[in-house]
C-alpha cells in the first residue's frame, strides 16, 4: 500500500496551491486502497454517521487505509455525506472518494475532484521519432528516418563519424 500524505490544515478563504500531478497521484494511491477495503469496509462506511464512527470503522481495517487518522476520518465523513456523492455504483463512489481526498484536504473535495478531473483531460506529448539531419554519399541531405539514410537506406556511418563516436 502507497502512503498518502495527509497535511491537516484546510485555509478558510482562497484556495492554496497544489500541485495538480501529486493531487492525481494520490487520489490514485487512495483509489487501490479503497478498492481493497470496500469488500470488508464499504457498508458500514457508507453507514457511517459521525465523523468517529468513520475513524472507528477505519481503525478496524487495520492499515487496509493505510496512513490514517482522525483528520482524515473527518474528511472522509464530510465526503461521504456530501450531496453529490454517488449513491448506488460502487466504482463511481469509489473514485468520488478517491478524488475528494487526492488534495488531502489542502483544498475543499469538491476543488480536488476539479484537480483530478482536469489532470485526467490532459493530452500528454511524447517524441515518438528522434532523427538527426544527415549528409550522406548517396547524394541526400535532410533529417535521417529511423537512424537511416531515407534515399538509399544506408544506416552505416563513415569512418570519421565512427571515430567520433567511439570518442564521445
Ligand atoms: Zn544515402
Amino acid at each position: 500500500m502507497m502512503d498518502v500524505d495527509l497535511p491537516q490544515k484546510r485555509r478558510r478563504g482562497g484556495q492554496p496551491k497544489v500541485d495538480p500531478d501529486m493531487v492525481l497521484g494520490s487520489a490514485e494511491a487512495l483509489r487501490r486502497q479503497f478498492a481493497y477495503a470496500w469488500p470488508s469496509l464499504g457498508k458500514r462506511l457508507l453507514a457511517a454517521n459521525s465523523a468517529a464512527e468513520v475513524w472507528e470503522i477505519v481503525k478496524s481495517g487495520k492499515g487496509i487505509i493505510s496512513n490514517s487518522d482522525m483528520a482524515f476520518s473527518e474528511l472522509l465523513f464530510e465526503v461521504l455525506r456530501e450531496p453529490t456523492f454517488p449513491r448506488f455504483r460502487t466504482k463511481s463512489q469509489l473514485t468520488f472518494l478517491a478524488d475528494s481526498l487526492g488534495a488531502s484536504g489542502v483544498v475543499t473535495p469538491r476543488r480536488s475532484r476539479d484537480i483530478c478531473s482536469a489532470q485526467r483531460r490532459k493530452v500528454r506529448h511524447m517524441i515518438v521519432r528522434q532523427d538527426f539531419y544527415i549528409e550522406c554519399t548517396c547524394g541526400y541531405e535532410g533529417p535521417a528516418k529511423f537512424g537511416k539514410c531515407p534515399k538509399c537506406k544506408t544506416g552505416e556511418l563513415s569512418d570519421e563519424l565512427r571515430r567520433r563516436e567511439l570518442e564521445s
